[in-house]
């Protein structure tokens, strides 16, 4: 049923994939299928059990039939993503106590799926993870399929979608996305979904804006609307006047020429005026993102987060998984060097099926190399497959959550076990591989002496120091205003670690959101920083105000700051001395009165 056209209508969602774009609303109809609740005769509980498993045999049809027709590489790489949906239609716990409702409350099919899903959503919903709690729309996918199996329900055929098209749903599943000619998709809206749904994270990858999250989108949108979405804002606007449409079509001019402008700067070396030369980096979460690391000037990865092997999947990824993936890591970025760190589950992420997962502190509990070392198996798994990748470029390994001296010698005793095995299997690897260490415990950075003469580099990671340092959760947003980079203890520290890394001959990296703000750059230069790792899209960035400034007076700025007694004297110090020096690259710094 057609909704009243809305004109000039503006909603606010979440951006997920960047890019302006206007284009005609394509509607797909899904997940709002009407559930019979029927009590049934007792007589007919089997047939109703038969019904229900046939309802699941067509939508394990479905999957595979979707799953084999992917024909485009791109697109096939996200395929895992219809094995999940296919393992969710064998689980036990969803066939076994759906059938077990139908028997022993004698209610239909439908009804009984409903009530598991229930259950089953209320345990997703207890999950913190952010990641793992977008999960449960998998859940969710899976059982619309099913339902609307049951209820001999057609699918709207989405495969035959023409012209270029922003499609509008309530919610997309894989499947649906899967499905799609991408060809003829301008951007995706929808009305549920986060950051991490996979909408967004298909679209990002893919280079089609998205803004989800936008709750009332279907209600309020007809087949056929003019839209403008902005993925980077999470605008939208539904019928926009001539006077709108021009200045989106003009931000999205100027979004366009700043992008060009500094990406002038990717192929440029980060070197002071004064030729004191820093190394900037990428951090990355999927070897899919190499391509955009070197296209904004990343010399190697800093920082492979390798969370996401083990996410989304009920088992472990094998040595082979990982020495495979490793493998294009190393390929892919050479002769640059491809920094992995070991898994750093625990904290705010978590892998299913482990005990820790009910930890009072999880920050403070069994995360990252603490939990490495307790599952060793997992560890070495993960530790040959990294070795074994090696043999095929430059790559390092890095150590997180490291506390003290202890730990890192332990880590360093099962590495050493793991190459023994190499070496008896005759698997090369390279046998000099550099280890380094993550200073993100105050215990470390105060121990940092100590810890430098077992490892080849430090790598600062300051979202954990800081939340470590300022005893400020770092995802909880009632304290997010005591959460200050440039705290004086902060800045103490890090001084403290560049120090001792360079009285013991050793390189050290920032790896923290803190590397990638411009605002900062000078103050890292100047605390001594030799390398700077940061999401791909802020290097070139960063590059600009490195290239325009003297590393002598970044060490003089350094040198004033730290006199001050508080992270706000700091902060309004830094971002008037940035103001001024920069004036047309940082005038959003100037502080009020400067202004005036
Ligand atoms: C950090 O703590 O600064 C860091 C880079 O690691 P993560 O954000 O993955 O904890
Ligand atoms: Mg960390």
């Amino acid at each position: 049923m057609a909704v009243q056209q809305q004109i000039n209508k503006f909603i606010q969602g979440i951006g997920a994939s960047p890019g302006i774009i206007i284009g005609k609303a394509y509607l797909v109809e899904r997940f709002k299928v009407r559930l019979p609740q029927k009590q049934i005769d007792p007589k007919g509980a089997e047939k109703e059990v038969e019904r229900f498993l046939s309802a699941i045999e067509e939508s394990r049809d479905q999957l595979m039939e979707i799953k084999e027709k992917i024909l485009d590489p791109q697109v096939r790489k996200h395929s895992f993503i219809l094995d999940v949906h296919l393992m969710i239609l064998n689980d036990e716990m969803l066939l076994q106590d759906t059938i077990d409702t139908i028997r022993k409350k004698k209610v239909n099919a439908e009804w009984a799926l409903d009530l598991t899903l229930e259950r089953l959503d209320t345990a997703f919903k207890a999950i913190e993870d952010e990641y793992l709690r977008e999960r449960r729309s998998d859940l969710h996918y899976v059982c619309a399929r099913i339902f609307r199996n049951l209820l001999g329900k057609k699918e709207d055929d989405i495969t035959k979608i023409k012209g270029k098209v922003i499609v509008v749903a309530h919610d997309l599943s894989p499947a649906d996305t899967l499905q799609m000619n991408l060809k003829h998709v301008a951007g995706f809206i929808t009305d549920i979904g986060g950051k991490v749904s996979h909408t967004a994270i298909l679209s990002r990858s893919l280079g089609i804006p998205a803004v989800v999250g936008l709750e009332v989108a279907t209600s309020l949108i007809n087949g056929g609307d003019l839209l403008i979405i902005d993925g980077e804002t999470g605008e939208m606007v539904i019928n926009p006047t001539e006077e709108v449409s021009q200045s989106f079509l003009e931000r999205k001019r100027r979004a366009k020429y700043i992008e060009r402008e500094i990406l002038k700067y990717a192929s440029l070396p980060a070197e002071t005026r004064d030729g004191v030369r820093v190394r900037l980096q990428a951090n990355i979460e999927m070897v899919e993102e190499i391509p955009s690391a070197k296209m904004h000037g990343a010399e190697g990865i800093g920082l492979y987060r390798t969370e996401i092997l083990y996410l989304n999947r009920k088992d472990l990824p094998t040595e082979e998984e990982h020495f495979q993936i490793y493998r294009r890591l190393a390929e892919n970025i050479h002769p640059a060097t491809g920094t992995i760190r070991t898994l750093d589950i625990g904290g705010d992420k978590f892998l299913s099926g482990y005990s820790a997962n009910n930890e009072m502190n999880p920050a403070l509990g069994l995360r990252a190399i603490r939990f490495s070392m307790r599952e060793t198996d997992i560890f070495k798994t993960q530790l040959r497959g990294i070795l074994r990748a090696s043999a095929y470029g430059k790559v390092r390994i890095l150590f997180p959550m490291i506390s003290g001296i202890e730990e890192i010698r332990q880590a360093k005793v099962i590495l050493e076990e793991v190459k023994k095995g190499l070496v008896k299997a005759r698997i090369p690897f390279d046998q000099e591989i550099k280890v380094g260490a993550m200073i993100e415990i105050p215990s470390a950075s105060v121990t940092a002496d100590l810890l430098a003469r077992e490892v080849d580099f430090f790598s600062i990671g300051t979202n954990d120091l800081i939340q470590y340092v300022l005893a400020v959760d770092r995802i909880n947003e009632h304290v997010s205003y005591l959460y200050e980079p440039l705290h004086p203890a902060v800045l103490r520290i890090i001084r403290g670690v560049v120090e001792t890394a360079h009285q013991a001959g050793i390189p050290i990296a920032i790896c923290g959101e803190m590397a990638a703000e411009p605002t900062y750059a000078l103050v890292l230069l100047g605390l001594g920083l030799d390398e700077f790792s940061m999401t791909p899209a802020s290097i070139p960035k960063m590059k600009k105000v490195f290239r325009m400034s003297r590393f002598e007076e970044s060490r003089s700025l350094v040198k004033q700051l730290l006199q001050f007694a508080t992270a706000s004297e700091i902060e309004r110090f830094v971002k008037s001395w940035m103001a001024k020096r920069f004036p047309e690259d940082f005038i959003e710094c100037y502080p009020e009165e400067i202004k005036a």
